[in-house]
């Protein structure tokens, strides 16, 4: 919570504050007051005005504890202890499950209702939407070390479904053997792209001595299979395409 609600409410509960409720999230604070409220009123309950005329100014030390999906509060009986009667004990107790209880029903910015999504407390407005990462970045992102640091648009994973699988799949043989043969940084894949629903692929070797010729020799194939399924299953899905439309 802000300083400034914190520094009032310390002042207007000065009996029952407790540093440790500056934690409480904003959204939270309503819950934190009414459960205040009625610990301040402790006194007032099966008071007997002989016994205790002037009833206490607090009977409990309260400390709380915050997570994102939960708060509670934790009382000690203040020493000299007062008259505990039946109804005020069971008043503090209810004061304190009511508290956990409203924490875990409303939204931790806002105080809306709200519904734990495992992780947090919160109304739709505020649920914190994790973006999905795409099956493209995905694939770039676990074949990166085949592509220059720097490459601008000329790698765009971005093709047809339908050839989405086959070119992650050639992708991650070529990353393969890249890796077994120890050449990571001397393949170089520079060029993937689309044009006029064939796709592209352009490879760069540097440094790659003699000794590794058969991996170049394998990479090409690799790629000129790729090239060719690639056209294949464009020629297919077109073809479907026509025939679903006819
Ligand atoms: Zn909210």
């Amino acid at each position: 919570m802000k300083k400034e609600i914190a520094d009032k409410l310390a002042m207007e509960y000065s009996h029952l504050w407790h540093d440790s409720m500056t934690a409480l999230p904003d959204g939270w604070i309503s819950a934190l007051v009414t459960m205040l409220d009625k610990l301040e009123r402790l006194s007032s309950i099966e008071r007997s005005p002989s016994r205790d005329p002037e009833g206490l100014a607090t009977w409990v030390d309260l400390r709380i504890e915050v997570s994102a999906i939960r708060a509670a509060a934790y009382a000690t009986p203040v020493r000299p202890a007062g008259k505990w009667r039946p109804g005020r004990a069971l008043s503090c107790i209810d004061a304190l499950n009511d508290f956990a209880d409203q924490c875990s029903k409303i939204c931790s910015v806002c105080g809306q209702p709200a519904v734990s999504d495992g992780s947090h407390i919160r109304c739709a407005e505020h649920t914190v939407v994790q973006p999905q990462v795409s099956r493209t970045q995905a694939l770039y992102q676990e074949v990166r070390d085949l592509f220059p640091p720097v490459h601008g648009k000329a790698i765009d994973l971005h093709v047809p479904d339908h050839l989405f699988e086959l070119l992650a799949s050639s992708l991650r043989s070529i990353l393969k053997l890249v890796i077994q043969e120890g050449v990571v940084g001397k393949v170089l894949i520079t060029r993937v792209e689309i044009d006029d629903g064939a796709l592209f692929v352009r490879v760069r070797y540097q440094s790659l001595t003699a000794v590794f010729m058969g991996t170049q020799m394998a990479i090409n194939e690799m790629i000129s299979d790729l090239e060719v399924l690639s056209d294949e299953a464009t020629r297919k899905h077109n073809l479907g395409g026509s025939d679903a439309t006819s």
